[in-house]
């Protein structure tokens, strides 16, 4: 497995696969792996050649308050991982070489990084559009696996692919879970053993939201409202939980919108919550995912 630091070589060991008939996949990390990023590299294992993984903690996509220095990074412990699923290459550039002295341009997006975490995280979304735009540009044409854990980022990232004319082929990937049900993350690592039975409450209210949406409840406040009791009840500290429209993430609060999610039968209930100082996120499409199990 080839560990490369600098975007010239990353770019170059891609044209080289390619220029070997090989099909690239490419999965993006900030590190601190889990079984949920080892899941979305056996998949892109699968449909490509050669497989680049990229670890990289992307400064531009956190806030001021946010956790960016304390992040968690384990990069001996990343290498081992990405090696056990076959992982041909993995690009961890520092900070100076993804955002060298004196660069400026930032790739934004439209009104679906305007709600959810886009509006809990100001300037989040933008972050993330920039960095994963110079990935795909250092990459070239490649398939791509991305998580439904970052349900709003998997969309925004999507539509910039499209409307970028970028040759990247998006594949999504299924939210992995702990055996409780608990959404895997990175940031898992932070809670306490009583902060993070609290945050099984996340998950629980998803499910119980998806059995009234099964029983044919369609008012966004009652399946959003059966989400927050479970999540307040737990004592965590709510930041969102809200309905929308699964490809347009715009909000189905209003009547109209709820009649038309009805139509449609699918629609996104996606959930921010603190346990502690622990940001965490979660979602279920109603009317797609199955239900949580074990939760
Ligand atoms: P991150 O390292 O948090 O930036 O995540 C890198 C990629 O892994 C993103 O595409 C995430 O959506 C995905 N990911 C993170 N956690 C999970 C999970 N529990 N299940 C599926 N995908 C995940």
């Amino acid at each position: 497995m080839l560990l490369l630091q600098e975007p010239g070589e990353f770019a170059r060991a891609c044209d080289e696969a390619r220029g070997q008939q090989q099909r690239v996949g490419l999965v993006p990390t900030m590190g601190a792996l889990h079984e949920g990023h080892l899941s979305l590299m056996r998949e892109a294992r699968q449909r490509s050649d050669f497989l680049a993984a990229t670890i990289f903690v992307n400064p531009t996509q956190f806030g001021p308050n946010e956790d960016l220095s304390r992040y968690p990074r384990d990069l001996d412990g990343d290498l081992e991982k990405c090696r056990s699923v076959g992982v041909d290459l993995v690009f961890a550039p520092d900070v100076a070489a993804m955002y060298p002295k004196g660069e400026q341009t930032r790739v934004t997006t439209g009104t679906l990084g305007n709600g959810l975490c886009g509006a809990a995280r100001p300037g989040h979304f933008t972050g993330v559009c920039t960095v994963v735009s110079k990935l795909f540009n250092l990459s070239g044409p490649c398939v791509a696996v991305f998580g439904k854990k970052d349900y709003q980022q998997l969309r925004i990232i999507d539509r910039m692919v499209t409307d970028l004319f970028a040759p990247i082929e998006i594949v999504e990937h299924p939210i992995v879970r702990e055996a409780d049900g608990l959404a895997m993350s990175s940031r898992n690592r932070y809670l306490s053993q009583e902060e993070r039975a609290r945050a099984l409450s996340i998950a629980r209210g998803l499910n119980q939201a998806r059995s009234l949406w099964e029983v044919g409840e369609r008012s966004a406040s009652s399946l959003t409202g059966a989400c927050k009791a479970s999540i307040e009840e737990a004592g965590l500290q709510l930041d969102y939980v809200e309905l929308v429209d699964a490809e347009t993430l715009q909000p189905l609060g209003s009547d109209e919108a709820t009649a038309a999610a009805a139509s449609v039968n699918k629609a996104l209930l996606a959930a921010a919550a603190f346990a502690g100082k622990t940001r965490l996120i979660d979602n279920l499409v109603l009317g797609e995912d199955p239900p949580i199990k074990h939760v």
